[in-house]
């Protein structure tokens, strides 16, 4: 019977296949001689390549045994993924070169006599993944080739595949896919199988697009890796996407006007030298492709510029994707199987290319930093002088991310002032803009507003320490400068930690986790308030004062057991200092028992997502409440909210997005809830639909008026695209200035608070006042192209509003305050969104 079975069993997998069964040999060069000895990816699988939507799990089978039978395989476990699956690296050379691997990538200065490296990065989007399966027939082709040309070019060559960069949105997308093929091929593109649900493969685990993610290092995916792209030094970057399925092939370059000026030019120099290659692999088999016409080479978060500004070469593939098994398209039936021999022809066209021209890519990587060098020197500054005084972990937090960049950023010894301003030697530190990595410096740091192409593919300003909220000053001469000789590092903080019997116990409320402790308090039920108006009490003979938005801990609350050991364990954790009072009597500002500090209490948010919510800005709020700060989300789709008793819920927080799927009755019920004291947080279009639906008092810039801005009398039709960019904000930093008397502003201490904007929706100034929490400055454009028009009607406008309705609060911005989530200075008025909100009380009636 068993027997039997499996023979039905391989019968039926036949037919599954269809008539894309696909040996190994399909996607190999013609008359290539290959070792008997190496399995092929059929005999592990079970399966042939293109056949099925291999998972992460069946894709690390392959490599580990190919690691097991190949002198020429070493596989490298790179770390974990959120849903801890496993990160590789494929390094394939000769068994010469292996062995010397551990030195070489120890080595910082490489020589011009070590191998050419290549770095072949695969579905980087997880539902892109024609690429992760090309990955395995190009390490068996590149393992068991016995041509004498493939063995030649090993001995000089070090390729590395990360075969699946990104395996929880793969198997996301895999398992999607496998539940809805048919058992008889399906083409037609509205089926199913090439519709996932709201959160797609494309993105990790929480949403994020780690595609965008190379320069923030928001995501722990992107740290794992980088640490190896930098010891591995690559010289060649290939990077394999998918696109939609009507479009044919692409490769680098993109649109050439549109290639951000710190890439040299010899960089698209060489990658057209390198689309020779694709393009006569291409034409040997008859396949359509283009290049230069899309895409293009600006924002450094991609996994195909990030290496321009690093010695590489990075270069992006777009393949037309069939999405499920295959798709009708305009260029005829797209098969899965097709687009994975189009990324193995690129992925071998690529080692070739570079291959056949190694000494011109190590002559450019001595060039790039040569003429670093140079210009670093031409610079009318010598470096920045960076300082945050208040939030030691969001300081940290920037100063890592500079190192995992292979930044130098050196701690002050002595306190320094510079044009009227103190920074202090404990937490103030130099970076030098003379070192290696000087492109990289200028890609965070610059603050371009004017560029050559005014269209964008992605956002056009991303400036990391205005994201951060770090100050950063130019500094013209370093005389008086007083340095430590060893570069910043990591240590733990020994927080203050409360004493045993005090009155009262406070905290203040500018680091970056004390919503964290916050909410961890309120948890564990211990009681905490917040100081509504400041405080001076004498500590340890020595005054202190508080500032609004302190937490006030009293004794005298407390009723659950342990409280005290809780309060000084979880303090310790976070790192924040805890200060303990003796009395209740203070000597400035309020006293403890004072009606202005205020109880705060247990906070339970409602997410609203699925379609029609954006899936990455629902994201950013998880990775912050959830991921960061420790705070339970309960994610609510759209479809299901009618369904959902609300008064469990303390908040609902509305990301931008489609809510016209909310029926009548949703809305009657969400309004009862709110003027009952529920909090609603909305942005960007939530605040729009908020406003529509009369809950949110604030009236929009209508559309017709922001059509009129732009003249349009003398265009003609080839204007037709660049007048669409003109409209649009892509994505640029903006100024603002925060009300910093207002409770939702606790913790601030600069009335300068850059934000996030990608969207054009602009809310009118309420006529009633204290609504107000942010308002854009005069001149409010920082970073990143936005038309002057648009600027214009920004500039004095509201950021952030926030009323009354009813006994509930609602809290309303046109801004992402959690961007790609590393945008750390605007995230904490969401924190005091949840903790804050009936800690002012403002009418719009
Ligand atoms: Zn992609």
């Amino acid at each position: 019977m068993f027997l039997r079975l499996c023979t039905l069993f391989v019968l039926f997998s036949i037919s599954v296949a269809g008539s894309h069964a696909a040996k190994v040999e399909h996607y190999l060069p013609k008359s290539q001689s290959y070792d008997a000895e190496l399995s092929k990816p059929e005999k592990i699988l079970g399966f042939g390549i293109g056949e099925r939507h291999i998972r992460h799990d069946q894709l690390l089978s392959y490599f580990e045994q190919l690691a097991i039978e190949s002198e020429r395989v070493v596989l490298t476990d790179i770390g974990r993924t959120v849903e801890y699956r496993k990160q590789v690296l494929v390094t394939i050379s000769t068994p010469e070169n292996l062995a010397k691997l551990p030195t070489l990538l120890n080595t910082k200065q490489r020589d011009t006599n070590d191998p050419l490296v290549i770095w072949l990065g695969y579905s980087v989007h997880g539902d892109e993944i024609s690429g992760s399966n090309a990955a395995l027939v190009v390490a068996y082709h590149l393992a068991a080739s016995q041509s004498e040309d493939v063995a030649k070019m090993l001995e000089n060559t070090i390729i590395v595949l990360e075969p699946s960069i990104n395996p929880d949105g793969m198997d996301r997308f895999v398992n999607w896919v496998s539940t809805y093929r048919g058992i008889t091929p399906n083409p037609d593109a509205n089926h199913i199988e090439h519709h996932q649900q709201w959160r797609t493969g494309r993105t990790n685990h929480f949403g994020f697009d780690l595609n965008r993610d190379w320069l923030l290092l928001s995501q722990q995916e992107s740290q794992n890796r980088l640490a190896y792209f930098h010891q591995y030094q690559p010289h060649v970057l290939g990077d394999f996407h998918e696109m939609g399925a009507n479009s044919s092939y692409f490769f680098q370059p993109g649109i050439p006007s549109r290639t951000h000026p710190l890439t040299p030019t010899r960089n698209t120099d060489l990658t057209r030298l390198l689309a020779t290659y694709h393009g006569a692999a291409l034409d040997g088999e008859q396949r359509l492709y283009y290049s230069e016409e899309s895409y293009d080479d600006f924002y450094y978060g991609k996994g195909s510029t990030y290496p321009d500004i690093n010695g590489s070469v990075g270069i992006l593939f777009e393949q037309a994707s069939s999405r499920g098994f295959q798709q009708a398209s305009i260029n005829g039936l797209l098969t899965f199987e097709y687009g994975i021999k189009n990324h193995v022809l690129t992925s071998l066209s690529t080692i070739e290319g570079a291959w056949q021209n190694i000494g011109k890519f190590k002559q450019y990587r001595q060039q790039f930093y040569k003429a670093s060098e140079k210009a670093a020197k031409k610079e009318s500054f010598s470096g920045y002088l960076i300082s945050e005084n208040y939030d030691s972990y969001r300081l940290n937090t920037f100063l890592n991310k500079l190192q995992q960049h292979q930044i130098k950023v050196y701690p002050l010894t002595e306190d320094f002032t510079l044009d009227g301003k103190l920074y202090e030697k404990s937490t103030s530190y130099y970076l030098p803009l003379a070192q290696k990595q000087y492109r990289v410096i200028k890609a965070l740091f610059d603050q371009g507003t004017n560029f050559q192409d005014n269209t964008f593919y992605d956002v056009s300003g991303w400036t990391m320490p205005l994201a951060m909220d770090i100050d950063f000053h130019r500094v013209g001469r370093t005389w008086g400068l007083e340095l430590s000789e060893q570069p910043w590092q990591q240590a733990t903080k020994k927080p203050i930690l409360p004493k045993a019997n005090a009155y009262a116990y406070v905290f203040d409320w500018s680091e970056y986790l004390a919503p964290k402790l916050l909410n961890q308090l309120l948890t564990a039920d211990i009681k905490a308030k917040v100081a509504t108006k400041t405080f001076t009490s004498v500590i340890n003979g020595e005054n202190k004062s508080f500032k609004t938005g302190s937490i006030v801990i009293p004794t005298v609350l407390q009723k659950a057991a342990d409280w005290d050991k809780n309060l000084k364990r979880l303090a310790k954790e976070n790192g924040i200092d805890i200060y303990s009072l003796n009395s209740g009597l203070t000597i400035a500002g309020v006293d403890i028992g004072s009606g202005s500090i205020k109880p705060i209490d247990k906070i339970k948010v409602l997410l609203v997502g699925g379609k029609g919510s954006s899936q990455y800005e629902a994201a950013e709020i998880l990775y912050y409440l959830d991921a960061t700060l420790g705070i339970p989300v309960s994610v609510i789709e759209q479809a299901r909210l009618s369904r959902i008793d609300l008064s469990a819920y303390t908040h609902i927080v509305m990301v931008d997005g489609n809510y016209k799927s909310l029926s009548d009755k949703t809305v009657t019920k969400m309004t009862a809830w709110l003027k009952a004291g529920g909090v609603i947080v909305g942005q960007k279009r939530a605040a729009k639909w908020l406003s529509e639906k009369e809950l949110l008092q604030v009236k929009f810039v209508s559309k017709d008026y922001k059509e009129q801005m732009f003249d349009t009398d003398n265009l003609s039709y080839k204007d037709k695209e660049k007048l669409s960019a003109r409209k649009r904000i892509a994505g640029a930093i903006f100024q603002s200035n925060i009300d910093l008397s207002h409770p939702l502003t606790f913790g601030y201490t600069d009335s300068s608070l850059p934000l996030f904007r990608n969207s054009t929706l602009i809310m009118e100034q309420p006529k009633k006042p204290f609504l107000t929490v942010a308002k854009y400055s005069t001149h409010p454009l920082l970073s990143g192209y936005t038309d002057r028009n648009l600027v214009n009607s920004i500039a004095n406008k509201p950021a952030i509003i926030a009323h009354n309705v009813g006994r509930g609060r609602i809290i309303a911005t046109t801004d992402n305050l959690t961007f790609r989530g590393y945008w750390h200075g605007s995230s904490k008025l969401l924190a005091n969104s949840l903790f804050f909100a009936k800690a002012f009380s403002a009418s719009a009636d």
